[in-house]
Parts: C-alpha cells; sequence; structure tokens
C-alpha cells in the first residue's frame, strides 16, 4: 500500500512542478514516518525514498538505530533543548529552531562533536497561537545571532501552515514565507545560505510547490491515517 502511495504523491509532485515551471530535482519529498513501524519505512526503500521525517527525538534515535544509515533523517518536531546531544549527528536537517537558545545548545554540542549542523528556522506565519515558530518579522533577527554561532549553519525556512480543509487557502502563507526567504538570500548572510524552503504537507504540498518549496513533508498520504491512541 505505502509504495502505491508514493507513487501517487510522485506524480502529483511531478504535475505540480509542471504547473510551475519547476523542475522535479528542486522539491526533496520527505516521507514523514512517525508513529508509524520500521517496517513500512522499509517498504519504501526499494523505491529509492532516503529522506525520512520524525517529529520526536525519541522515535528517531530508534529508527535510526535500526534502518540503513544512508537514511537522511529530518528532525520536522519542535526540540527541547534537553533532548539536542540525542539528535546531533543523527538528524541530517533540524527543521525547527526558533529560539537562540535552542540554536546555541545545538551549536555547543556540534562543536563537541567536530560537526556543523544544518538548520531551518521554523516561522510562525499564519501567528497561529497553538504553533511554535517565530514571527516573520522576529525571523531576520534571529538569523542574525544565530549566525553568529559556530557550528550551526542556516539553511532556510520551515513552516507549518495552519490545518485547512482548502488548501488554496494557504497559498498566501506559503508566498509570504517565500518572499522572506528570497529577501533574507539577497542579505548575504555570513553562514546563511537560504536555499531550503520547508513548506506543505499532505493536505497542501502542490500549492506549496506551486508557491516555491524545496521541502516537502507528506505523512498521511504516503503511510495512512496516524492512530495515537
Ligand atoms: C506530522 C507532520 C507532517 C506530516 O503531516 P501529514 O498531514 O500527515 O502529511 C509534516 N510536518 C510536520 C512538522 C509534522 O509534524
Amino acid at each position: 500500500m505505502v509504495v502505491e502511495n508514493l507513487a501517487e504523491v510522485e506524480k502529483r509532485v511531478c504535475a505540480a512542478c509542471e504547473r510551475a515551471g519547476r523542475d522535479r530535482s528542486e522539491v526533496t519529498l520527505i516521507a514523514v514516518s512517525k508513529t508509524k513501524p520500521v517496517s513500512m519505512i522499509e517498504e519504501l526503500l526499494p523505491a529509492g525514498m532516503r529522506d525520512f521525517g520524525e517529529n520526536k527525538v525519541q522515535e528517531l534515535c530508534e529508527k535510526y538505530e535500526e534502518l540503513p544509515k544512508d537514511i537522511r533523517w529530518h528532525l520536522i518536531g519542535h526540540l527541547q533543548r534537553n533532548k539536542v546531544k540525542q539528535v546531533v549527528g543523527k538528524a541530517c536537517l533540524i527543521h525547527s529552531v526558533d529560539s537562540l537558545r535552542l540554536a546555541q545548545a545545538i551549536s555547543a554540542e556540534a562543536v563537541k562533536r567536530g560537526c556543523t549542523v544544518p538548520v531551518l528556522i521554523e516561522v510562525n506565519v499564519a501567528g497561529e497561537e497553538s504553533k511554535f515558530g517565530v514571527s516573520l518579522e522576529e525571523t531576520e533577527g534571529l538569523i542574525r545571532e544565530i549566525a553568529k554561532l559556530p557550528a550551526v549553519s542556516v539553511q532556510g525556512l520551515m513552516t507549518i501552515a495552519p490545518f485547512v480543509t482548502d488548501p488554496e487557502e494557504n497559498r498566501s502563507h506559503f508566498a509570504k514565507l517565500k518572499k522572506l526567504c528570497v529577501d533574507l538570500k539577497r542579505k548575504n548572510i555570513d553562514n546563511v545560505t537560504m536555499n531550503v524552503l520547508s513548506m506543505g504537507m499532505t493536505g497542501d504540498y502542490e500549492v506549496a510547490i506551486e508557491e516555491g518549496a524545496t521541502m516537502i513533508r507528506v505523512g498521511t498520504g504516503i503511510f495512512g491515517e496516524r492512530n495515537y491512541s
């Protein structure tokens, strides 16, 4: 089932790229495997899928140990500073940095290990109370502070758009994040590249691609509904 689902998502990703005049290679599809068993991830490996997203550090670490080391694990959920030690060296990209203190903790751990950790800044574009992330207005200031840290490299922005029934409702949010990304890239801040825009989930990834997403995070569309009970 997951292989067929992946093929369907892939078809829609290609169609969205075509509509937007973009090359398929500009968009990385991340299969969000949170709450799903290792066996379902293994089903996708022969199809070439290597980018997987998890929102909990413990679950990411457990799956990291069990699965092939060429998998790229994306940490997409909120990260607490006391979990930083566990995830540095395992996640290829942390999508959810939204404070200087968190970035400092990541940098300190990375210095100890002699590595640099690529991160995205999570932006709460719609200003929803319930969501993590900095506001559009705060983003540049935070990036300028994080850019001074020795072992964190800011690669772009991430957002979790509001839950909507019509994906068109999120188009303006995606467009705003794209514009901010372009504006910040033009500022050529040292140690900041701004080539990654992580936005779009099962309900709205096609609109996100049309508005410039370079990474989309699709869970339900590939693995089916999640059961949290
Ligand atoms: C769960 C999750 C997703 C995937 O959501 P679906 O609607 O199942 O595609 C994407 N991004 C983040 C940050 C998530 O926590």
